[in-house]
């Protein structure tokens, strides 16, 4: 693969609740960007019953992690064909180990071959348990939404479903507040290491502003990642 083809990952990284699915929303919108979540990827192995979704169902309601091995199989079985072509793949919850991390480096410089840049968004995470405790989320297209802006946009009723699609907007199995702290706490402990391992390969956006300025921040990464804009 010569330099001029070369594929980007973009490591999209943060506390749940950070942000990322709406800065992920922000760049499928306005950048050239496969999305690759695992968390959508294991959320649909148990939406489909697969042996993978039957071994991983208890585990991602709990907000625990998904062992590497498990996670990283399916992330082998997946990216290849994410990274087909000339493209940007956004990584979206992974890697959330340094292990993973290291496997990432392993499958990328055998045959990937790609540039990885890491996206840090940095938020408080007393901030992080109000967000997570309002979030809703469509049941089909996956995109998430504040319970309490979707109802300040529509004369204070609560919205059932999605903007996007129409679909049924639902909570999350993972997001009441006793999971959402136990997921911050596995965050500090396994994947806050990860932005150490990537320290070269970091820039750390806020992600306290307005929707808008946090977008406004991250476009400059991007440019700064040598990404432009979809014309
Ligand atoms: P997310 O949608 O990224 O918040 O992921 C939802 C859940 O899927 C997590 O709480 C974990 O149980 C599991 N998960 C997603 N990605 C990973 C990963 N890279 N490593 C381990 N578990 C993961």
């Amino acid at each position: 693969m010569t330099a001029a083809s070369q594929v980007k990952i973009v490591i999209l990284f943060g506390a749940p609740g950070a942000g990322k699915g709406t800065i992920a929303q922000h760049l499928l919108d306005n950048y050239s960007v496969v999305h690759f979540s695992t968390g959508n990827l294991l959320r649909n192995e148990v939406k489909n019953s697969t042996p993978i979704g039957k071994e991983v169902e208890a585990i991602l309601s709990s907000g625990k992690l998904v062992g590497d091995d498990v996670v990283n199989r399916v992330v082998e079985s997946n990216l290849l064909s994410a990274l087909a072509g000339d493209s940007v793949v956004l990584l979206d919850g992974y890697p959330r180990t340094v292990e993973q991390a290291k496997f990432l480096d392993s499958i990328e410089s055998g045959r990937l071959q790609s540039i990885i840049r890491v996206l840090e968004l940095d938020v408080d995470h007393d901030v992080v348990v109000a967000r997570i405790a309002g979030r809703v989320v469509c049941s089909k297209c996956g995109a998430t939404f504040s319970g309490a802006q979707l109802a300040a946009e529509n004369g204070g009723v609560d919205v059932k479903t999605c903007p996007r699609c129409g679909a049924e907007l639902i909570k999350r199995a993972d997001d009441s507040e006793d999971v959402v702290r136990r997921r911050l706490q596995e965050y500090v402990s396994m994947t806050l290491p990860v932005s150490r391992y990537y320290a070269d390969r970091l820039a750390k956006v806020s992600g306290e502003g307005t929707p808008e300025d946090v977008a406004r921040n991250v476009d400059d990464v991007f440019r700064d990642f040598g990404i432009e804009k979809r014309r």
